[in-house]
Formats: C-alpha cells, sequence, structure tokens
C-alpha cells in the first residue's frame, strides 16, 4: 500500500492482466495503481451492449476482480458516464494520471478524446495505448496512402508489420492506501432474467483463465488441423476464442506469438480478418447502418416481421439454417460457416435488410463486436469491402449436405428432425408421407415447411438485385 497520488487504469475492453499496456505502463511509474471500471448503460459512446454480451461482461469482470484480489488489488466498479466518474474520481483519490487501452470504434473514439481533453483540463496526465490490435488503424495503409478495402494485399502487408512481444502478467500490484467502495457487479443487472443465458455457462468460461485455456487446447489440438476443419460444424474445428477476443480477455498479440507463423497460417489469416473488420470500421465509420457500397442503399429490401421472427426463432424450415439460429440461442454462439448460411438466408432468400439481422446477432452473439459483426452481414449481403458477389446465393439444401454430410451438427440441435435419414435431413419436405410419420416429423406441425421455396426465392433476389443496378 502507498500513499502516493495513484495511476487509474481504466479497464475497457481489455478484460486481462498479461499482455496489457496500460497496466504495465501504470506499474512502471511506480506510482501505486488503481484498477476501475465504468459501467455506462448508454453504451461507451456506441450502442450499449446487447443481452448475450451482458452475459459474459458480467463473469468477465468478476473473473478480472478475482484475478487482482490475487495481487493484493481489486477491481473498483463505478456507473454512469465515463467522463463524469473519471474525472470524479481523480478529485476523490488526487489521482495524476488515467491510463487506458484504446477502443477503435469511431463513435467510442470521439468520445474518449473529449474524455482526454476533460482529464488534461483538470490537470490529469491521459495516455492511451493500443491492446486490442495486432496494428492500430493509424499505421496502416496502401502504397496511395488511403484504407485498404481488399483484404488479401491488407494481409500480405501486416504480415510484415512488427507486433509487440506480449506483456509479462504481474505479479504483484501497489496498491492506494485506501480504494473507493464503488457500486457492486450486482447492481448493474447485466444477468439476464429469464433463465435463457442458463446453458451459457456450460459452454464458456468468460475471464483471462479461460481464454488461457481455450488457446492452449486449440493450440495443442484443433490448431494444426484448422485448415480442414474450419468448415465443418460438428467438429471443434475452431477456436471458440471470439467472445473472449472481444473482451480482450486474450490479445491478437498473444496468440499471434503463441503459434507458428507457417504451421498456423491459416488460422492467423483469420486473426488478420478482425483486424480488418476493425480498419474498416475505423475508417468507413457509417458502415454499423449504411452500405461500404453506396449503390446498395437502394436495394429493395421487404421487410417482413414475421419471416423475420422466423429466422430468428429456427422456424424457417431449412433445417441447417433453422440448426445455426437454435445454437446461437442456447449457447450465444454459431459456428462461422452456419453464420454465413443463416444470414445470407435472411438477405437473400427472404430480402430483409441486413441491419436486421445484425440487430440480432448484436442481441444474442456472446462475441458481439461491431467491426466484425458489420463486415460480416456486409459481406454476405454482398455491399460490403471485399464481399461475396450478389449473385452468389448459397443453397441451404446443398450446403447442409456439403458441410454436415452426417447430419451430427443439425441432429444436435433440431431434435424434432433426429430421426431421418441423411437423404432427407436438409430438405424434409421431400420425405415420403411414412418415412416422415415413422421418423415422427409432421411438417406444418411439429417442424414449417419451408417458409419460401428456394428456386424461387432464389429468382426474387436476382430480380432485386437487377432492379437495383437499373436504378443507378
Ligand atoms: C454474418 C456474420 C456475423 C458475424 N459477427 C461476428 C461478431 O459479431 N463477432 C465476431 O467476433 N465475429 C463475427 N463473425 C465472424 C466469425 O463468424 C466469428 O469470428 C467466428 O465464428 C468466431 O469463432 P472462433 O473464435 O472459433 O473463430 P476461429 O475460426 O477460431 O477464428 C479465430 C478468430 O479470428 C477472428 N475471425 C474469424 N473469422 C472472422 C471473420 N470472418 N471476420 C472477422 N474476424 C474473424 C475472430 O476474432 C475469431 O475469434 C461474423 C460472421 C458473419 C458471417
Amino acid at each position: 500500500m502507498s500513499d502516493a497520488s495513484p495511476v487509474i487504469v481504466w479497464f475497457r475492453r481489455d478484460l486481462r492482466l498479461a499482455d496489457n499496456p496500460a497496466l504495465s505502463e501504470a506499474l512502471a511509474s511506480g506510482e501505486p495503481v488503481l484498477p476501475v471500471y465504468v459501467f455506462d448503460e448508454e453504451g461507451e459512446g456506441d450502442s450499449p451492449d446487447g443481452a448475450a454480451s451482458k452475459w459474459w461482461l458480467h463473469h468477465s469482470l468478476a473473473s478480472l476482480d478475482e484475478s487482482l484480489k490475487g495481487l493484493g488489488s481489486r477491481l473498483v466498479l463505478l456507473r454512469g458516464s465515463s467522463k463524469s466518474a473519471l474525472v470524479e474520481l481523480c478529485r476523490e483519490m488526487g489521482a495524476r494520471a488515467v491510463f487506458w487501452n484504446r477502443r477503435y470504434e469511431p463513435a467510442v473514439v470521439e468520445r474518449d478524446t473529449e474524455i482526454k481533453k476533460s482529464l488534461v483540463d483538470c490537470g490529469v496526465q491521459a495516455r492511451s495505448f493500443n491492446g486490442s490490435l495486432m496494428q492500430s488503424p493509424l499505421s496502416v495503409a496502401n502504397k496511395s496512402g488511403t484504407p485498404f478495402k481488399v483484404f488479401t494485399p491488407f494481409w500480405k502487408h501486416i504480415q510484415n508489420l512488427s507486433t509487440r512481444t506480449p506483456l509479462a502478467k504481474p505479479d504483484a500490484l501497489t496498491t492506494p492506501k485506501s480504494l473507493p467502495k464503488g457500486e457492486s457487479l450486482e447492481s448493474f443487472e447485466l444477468l439476464p432474467r429469464l433463465s435463457w443465458a442458463d446453458g451459457f455457462n456450460e459452454e464458456w468460461i468468460p475471464g483471462e483463465k479461460g481464454a488461457e485455456k481455450a488457446l492452449s487446447l486449440f493450440a495443442k489440438g484443433g490448431a494444426a488441423k484448422y485448415a480442414k476443419d474450419r468448415d465443418t460444424p460438428s467438429v471443434r474445428g475452431v477456436s471458440r476464442l471470439s467472445p473472449h477476443l472481444h473482451f480482450g480477455e486474450i490479445s491478437p498479440n498473444q496468440i499471434w506469438h503463441a503459434l507458428d507463423r507457417k504451421k498456423h497460417e491459416p488460422y492467423l489469416r483469420q486473426i488478420a480478418w478482425r483486424e480488418f473488420a476493425h480498419h474498416l470500421l475505423f475508417h468507413f465509420k457509417d458502415t454499423p447502418s449504411e452500405p461500404l457500397r453506396p449503390e446498395f442503399a437502394a436495394f429493395p429490401w421487404t421487410r417482413n416481421p414475421g419471416w423475420l421472427k422466423a429466422w430468428q426463432t429456427g422456424q424457417t424450415g431449412y433445417p441447417i439454417v433453422d440448426a445455426g439460429m437454435r445454437e446461437l440461442w442456447q449457447t450465444g454462439w454459431m459456428h462461422n460457416r452456419v453464420r454465413m448460411i443463416a444470414s445470407s438466408f435472411l438477405v437473400k432468400h427472404l430480402l430483409q435488410p441486413w441491419q436486421d439481422g445484425a440487430a440480432w446477432f448484436w442481441d444474442t452473439l456472446v462475441d458481439a463486436d461491431l467491426a466484425n459483426n458489420t463486415m460480416g452481414w456486409q459481406w454476405v449481403a454482398g455491399c460490403g469491402a471485399d464481399a461475396a458477389p450478389y449473385f452468389r446465393i448459397f443453397n441451404p439444401i446443398t450446403q447442409g449436405e456439403r458441410f454436415d454430410g452426417d447430419g451430427t451438427y443439425t441432429r444436435r440441435w433440431m431434435p424434432e428432425l433426429a430421426r431421418l435419414p441423411n437423404k432427407y435431413l436438409f430438405k424434409p419436405w421431400e420425405a415420403p408421407a411414412a418415412l416422415l410419420e415413422k421418423a415422427g416429423v409432421d411438417l406444418g406441425g411439429n417442424y414449417p415447411m419451408p417458409i419460401v421455396d428456394h428456386g424461387k426465392a432464389r429468382k426474387a433476389a436476382l430480380d432485386a438485385y437487377a432492379e437495383m443496378r437499373d436504378a443507378r
């Protein structure tokens, strides 16, 4: 404990002790360290977290607090606007500095710039660091000095840039003589009132320890087979690190340095997609709501609340789509291959605006991330950077057959179809009546008929695209 004026470390999406530049710099200052988290119901300048993210945040804050207690400190929780909370805390504690790791979402950058100014105006030193990306979006540009819009050149470029060697986890913290009491975690009411998220507990270990465990499991097993298994949703072929990365329980640097660059290139490439998504959002600020390719503003979407609901609840009548949507509801996560199939179905087969799908993902994904979600949806809708050409329309029947050939994934999430043979699992409406009866499938009863006909929906999507093109 120390009487000296403390340095506040303001935790945000960097809920970890290892490779945390703001924390390391605060420790290096030799002053006592005051770790703080401010919960702002309105969001940190961006949209407030969705329900699944709040569930994660609750557990992640609890985990960080526990780790800090292990170092003789604790996490001070405050509520309200971050600016007022920090200015007030500096006054109360006589703090001489506030350090934090940057976030790069445009609205947050704007808000943080104001906070920095307010702190400096009060005579407090405010320093920020890059803790969440391998490369700050400000330091990456193509040969003509403009932002990248295509992934491959971006990937080639960033591979050759140097990255910080991960910083060690501190083994002790000097704390101020007294710490403010702060709020209780429970008072933030982050956990859902419904029992909806109960299943999440079986799937996830939020917090830095959970992230370390997930990386170590993946490095020992899945990483070597990633290129082969990453598109098979029934096997543990992917790292499931996305919520840990989103909340900063692990940094991309740590992953980059933990794996062999040559051996694990296909996986590290995905880490670079995350960097690319942040790069795009930083430079193209309106993309969470506006298409990057402006011609798509005229796309003739046909909003249909009933169809949106059927998609959200996994009742479209297309088993691979419904399996994905139910995995999402029950676990807060969906395999990337199935995310692509399910999101494509919403925007192309059902012609619902991609923004409506993004909003549902925002509320239900534990890894909901403004940069990745925006890029993912714009990619699928054909209106984003390096996007899939609009006319390439996933067939939800053949996608199921190709990526879940033995039906393990679909049967897991769709118990009402579990007894159907593989031949009909992805198109139950083609099965003979006697076979359906034997399998206990009642189309229009315990499982819906397809909400749209694939062939007709495909044609309608192509017509809508032509209408948009002709309107230019
Ligand atoms: C419509 C749609 C919406 C999406 N929304 C999100 C989102 O809100 N949050 C999110 O983290 N990812 C999102 N993704 C990207 C991707 O599906 C997830 O990152 C991935 O499924 C997470 O699982 P994982 O950690 O096992 O991934 P792995 O395959 O193990 O990849 C490792 C990491 O690389 C990054 N990554 C992988 N694929 C992508 C990608 N296509 N784009 C950007 N980063 C990627 C993630 O940080 C991921 O954790 C979305 C994709 C689509 C098609």
